[in-house]
């Protein structure tokens, strides 16, 4: 599965979706930029999700806030004083970890364990195999259950606060070693908030520090008034943007996963107290309604619930995609309550209140938030799209099997010979084709299996092939990409055949 990665992210770069930043100077960690191809798929992720929040609910409405905001902002939200990670260093290798991760990764070892011994269990006695009777008897089975359970309760029980020295306890008694030195000389634990800081005007004063928002979300309820007032809106409504939020990661892993600047599609639901658990269910069926739309696998996606909640939520769960390198979160769905509003109305000074007209009263409204990263989408889609078929002929066909209306290309146009008129048939189907979505002209310099399989490459759905009888049949070679199947089609018939599969 590792080396699956590494191929996909050696693909990524060698077709143009994604290269890491400021290549040409050996890079900067955790920072990645989309190339021709990774930004086409990353506008049709925008634009999937902004079509199915913003303009198919009426009660949605979307905003475009700034990056800088007013740095009382992050004192209201509880950023400057708990945004933070808790890091712990290794003195040999002068590695920094943080503490949550080593805890985290080290249960993942008990749970491996377990499942290790049922996997073996299961090959030793087949078919009559009794896995849950199994799983309640068997003694290694139950040791590494209990570890686990004892280390996830201590664990638990040390984040909230968080405090530090518990954490690093149990680094200690669990003996967890630095994975690249191999030993236990850890540093203590300490505080590292994620914000990073900036100064505005020409004075380097404290008075003059902002911030780069580490979420869009502030953006949205500090024009909480704005919206509800301009747009009249009536709860429940929503208010959504797309935008970058950047965080000072300290363990940057997993290419576009963890990312130092990244962007965020956020909306914030605004609802009457006491309604707030039945919007929260109502988001987390249609957002992972939306997720399995695209077709990658419900099998794919799961939930995870929060036991442990930020100071502000009452609920909170993660929809988690099977990546390569394991079950991860990519969209958070939280119920936020009033918190924000109420801090922003207690650090503003200004009322931030709904004005119930049915009940003739005022209060501050509950908040259901919706919070997907566009570039774990990006990763996720292209993680199960990429695909190494076996050919009949005995060649390896590598093909990005992505959603069609998410390819960056949606067709690809070939004049099979640079002679007899080929090139402007081909050219002329490409300029009446690209006004309805992104087709593009293929060179005849290569052969057509190459020009095909770069298509296939980076996904594209439909390649048209001009030859020598379609001056005269007024017909082309129409291939799909995942059966490459071919047929022949009429030239007036192509927008019809692709339109509908290719729009979003
Ligand atoms: P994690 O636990 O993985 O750090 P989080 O719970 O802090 O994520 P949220 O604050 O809920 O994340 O942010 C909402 C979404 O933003 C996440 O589900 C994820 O898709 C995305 N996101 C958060 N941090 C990053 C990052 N460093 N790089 C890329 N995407 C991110």
């Amino acid at each position: 599965q590792e080396d699956v990665f590494k191929k996909i992210v050696s693909h990524c770069k060698e077709y143009g979706f994604v290269f890491p930043s400021s290549e040409i100077y050996d890079g900067l960690a955790a920072v990645y930029d989309y190339g021709q191809n990774g930004v086409e798929l990353k506008n049709n992720i925008k634009e999937y999700w902004w079509k199915s929040m913003v303009l198919l609910h009426s009660n949605i409405v979307g905003i475009d806030a700034s990056i800088f905001m007013h740095p009382t902002v992050w004192k209201a939200s509880g950023h400057v004083d708990a945004f933070n990670d808790p890091l712990i260093d290794n003195r040999d290798s002068k590695k920094r970890y943080r503490a949550d991760n080593l805890i985290e990764d080290q249960i993942g070892k008990y749970e491996e364990k377990i499942e290790k011994e049922v996997a073996k269990a299961k090959k030793r006695f087949g078919d009559s195999f009794d896995e849950a009777k199994f799983r309640e008897t068997n003694p290694r089975v139950l040791e590494n259950l209990e570890k686990r359970n004892n280390l996830h309760a201590r664990y638990t029980e040390a984040m909230q606060g968080p405090d530090l020295e518990a954490l690093k306890q149990i680094i200690l008694d669990e003996e967890i070693v630095d994975p690249i030195s191999g030993t236990k000389n850890w540093t203590d634990v300490r505080q590292f908030n994620l914000m990073f800081s900036t100064e505005v005007g020409s004075l380097s004063d404290q008075a003059n520090k902002i911030y780069l928002r580490p979420e869009t979300a502030q953006g949205i309820f500090v024009n909480y008034l704005n919206v509800q007032k301009t747009g009249r809106m009536k709860l429940p409504f929503g208010i959504a943007q797309i935008g970058k939020a950047f965080r000072n990661e300290i363990v940057a892993r997993q290419f576009v996963f963890r990312m130092r600047e990244f962007e965020q599609m956020e909306m914030q639901f605004f609802c009457q107290p006491g309604t707030e658990m039945k919007w929260f269910e109502y988001w987390k069926k249609h957002r992972l309604a939306w997720h399995e739309a695209l077709g990658l696998g419900a099998e794919n996606y799961r939930f995870h619930d929060h036991e442990k909640l930020a100071h502000y939520a009452n609920a909170a769960t993660d929809i988690e995609f099977k990546m390569p390198f394991g079950f991860k979160e990519v969209e958070g769905i939280h119920s936020r309550t009033n918190f924000d509003l109420s801090q922003h109305e207690k650090f503003s000074g200004r009322q931030i209140k709904y004005f119930d007209p049915e009940k003739n009263e005022s209060y501050t409204p509950y908040d259901v938030e919706t919070s997907i990263g566009v570039d774990r989408m990006f990763l996720s889609i292209l993680c199960h799209s990429y695909t190494e078929e076996q050919l009949e002929n005995g060649e390896t066909r590598i093909v990005l099997k992505l959603p069609e209306a998410l390819a960056p290309v949606k067709c690809a146009v070939f004049p099979l010979d640079k002679k007899d008129g080929l090139p402007e048939l081909a050219q002329k189907i490409v300029d009446d084709l690209k006004f309805h979505f992104n087709t593009h002209y293929g060179d005849p310099k290569d052969s057509i299996g190459k020009r095909y399989r770069r298509q296939d490459a980076v996904g594209t759905p439909f390649c048209v092939t001009v030859d020598h009888d379609t001056p005269n049949d007024h017909k082309v070679t129409l291939r799909y990409r995942d059966t490459m199947k071919q047929e022949r089609v009429d030239i007036d018939d192509l927008r019809s055949l692709m339109e509908d599969r290719v729009s979003i």
